[in-house]
């Protein structure tokens, strides 16, 4: 027994998190692959990284140290179930298994649960950062025991990125907290990435400007408040011309985006948790839309505005592009934030909001200097209720907010597609409103379903006779 970690699953996550490990100081790292010879390719082309190759669970369990530590990276799901029925049968009472997959929360809780009667902790933790950050240094998300954490903490901090001299990992919280983090994280990366291509239509339709000359207006974005990687990448993707037509990249690019199902997973639990994700769940159903070839194809003939878009002042235009694309990250963000703390209190996490911003610094691909101003508004208010109303926030709505309001309507006169844009204005103005059409919603649902309503002038629950003499009684609170 010389490892002190194992790794579980030796596809491209896995190869890069073992050899990531083996280079700090400190590891010895086992290896096993359900098929042999994927063991055996990374021993012969990493022989730097004195792997303890194992070809049985048996002797996998048998080359780690106490408390054995191993980190699955298999295939999400059934492999996941898989690995740790074996996993469960070598280790013992105290050791600890780890679930870096992309997981879905209840999986983890369900897992954790299972798991730990037999006295194994099991941790589910979020890797964020894909193979280049599972080999240079990703952002770790982890769940699971306390006791569990005492022995990981230090393996996973030598092996995260470092953003300001702080290892990009913390102890999230309890059973599926970590994976949790992790699903948000990319629901906010679904937002972002909508809000930057949202930027660029408008830009691009409104101003006629080539790939290339908006890439240097992201570049310059670049190092200003919207510095993160999503927009240096942005950049470098609008800069790339195809090799074999000699056109921007971008133009031959198919317009139907993917997803992997993370975003889906956001907008699901946040709509049983009842929390607005307007943002994360209109970036999701941009990509669901834009996959409908055959709806898009008849839907084309359907008529839009008859005059042309013209910018009068094309730099004043983009810096109102720029204003709007940042306040309306401030609203996504906020949003993922929001269903953070709401899924910490339906299941008992007790997650430090603030650490979260911190370890997605670096890493992942929602890093930022912006989550710096994330962290600083939960260090001075821990139990912000509305992240987007610290101080930093709010300041930059005063500046932003016209300039927000005049791209949203000329995006609607235009008929260009802005829905992360206009429905985070309008959660935007919901949310600051003094009253909402929500009384009448109340009325509605009185009407027909006897649903009840409640009064801003005293307390109870009333009910008005809709058929009989209109009438109002006092009622059972029904809802
Ligand atoms: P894959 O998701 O492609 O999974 C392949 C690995 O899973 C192989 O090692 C395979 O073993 C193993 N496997 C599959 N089924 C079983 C089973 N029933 N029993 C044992 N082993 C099994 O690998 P990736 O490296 O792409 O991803 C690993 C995990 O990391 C996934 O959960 C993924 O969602 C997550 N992840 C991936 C990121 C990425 O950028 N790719 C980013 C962040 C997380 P064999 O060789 O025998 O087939």
């Amino acid at each position: 027994a010389v490892a002190n970690i194992g790794v579980v699953g030796l596809a491209v996550m896995g190869s890069n998190l073992a050899r990531n490990l083996a280079s700090r100081e400190g590891n010895t790292v086992a290896i096993f692959n359900r098929t042999y010879e994927k063991t055996q390719g990374v021993l012969d082309a990493h022989p730097e990284a004195g792997f303890i190759p194992a070809a049985t669970y048996e002797e996998f369990a048998a080359s780690l140290s106490k408390p054995r530590t191993a980190i699955i990276m298999v295939k999400a799901g059934a492999g996941t179930d898989a690995v740790i029925d074996e996993l469960v049968k070598v280790f013992e009472p105290g050791d600890i298994i780890v679930d870096g997959g992309n997981a879905f929360f209840p999986d983890t809780i369900r897992r954790e649960k299972a798991v730990r009667s037999t006295g194994i902790n099991f941790v589910g933790a979020g890797i964020s950062g894909g193979e280049e950050g599972a080999l240079t240094g990703p952002s770790i998300m982890p769940g699971g025991s306390d006791e569990s954490w005492v022995t990981l903490g230090p393996i996973l901090r030598s092996i995260a990125a470092i953003a300001e001299g702080e290892p990009c990992v913390t102890h999230v919280g309890h059973d599926g907290a970590g994976h949790f983090v992790k699903m948000v994280h990319n629901g906010i990366e679904y937002a972002d990435m909508q809000l930057i291509a949202e930027a660029y239509d408008l830009i691009r339709r409104g101003t006629g400007k080539s790939p290339a000359e908006i890439a240097e207006i992201f570049a310059e974005w670049n190092r200003g408040e919207l510095e993160s990687y999503l927009i240096e990448i942005t950049a470098e993707v609008l800069r790339q011309v195809d090799a074999s037509t000699g056109k921007p990249l971008v133009d031959v690019i198919l317009d139907q985006a993917g997803a992997k199902g993370t975003g889906a997973w956001t907008v699901q639990t946040a709509l049983s948790l009842g929390v607005p994700v307007s943002g994360i769940a209109e970036a999701t159903f941009a990509r669901s839309l834009s996959s409908h070839p055959e709806q898009r194809a008849v839907a084309g003939s359907l008529p839009g505005p008859a005059e042309e878009f013209v910018v009068a002042d094309e730099a004043a235009f983009i810096e109102d592009v720029r204003l709007a694309l940042y306040a309306s990250k401030i609203v996504a963000y906020s949003q993922g934030f929001d269903e953070i703390r709401a899924g910490a209190a339906e299941y008992g996490w007790n997650i430090d909001l603030g650490a979260i911003s911190k370890i997605w610094r670096g890493g992942c691909i929602i890093r930022a200097q912006f989550l710096n101003r994330i962290a600083d508004a939960y260090a001075e208010t821990p139990d912000l209720p509305v992240l987007m109303t610290a101080p930093y926030f709010a300041e930059a709505f005063t500046r932003a907010q016209a300039a927000w309001r005049r791209v949203v309507v000329a995006a609607a006169q235009a008929g260009i597609p802005s829905p992360a844009f206009s429905s985070s204005l309008s959660y935007y103005d919901g949310i600051r409103a003094d009253r909402l059409p929500a009384a009448l919603v109340q009325g509605q649902r009185d009407f027909f379903g006897a649903h009840t309503y409640k009064r801003i002038d005293k307390p109870g629950t009333f009910h008005t006779q809709w058929s009989g003499d209109r009438t109002e009684i006092e009622a059972e609170d029904t809802h």
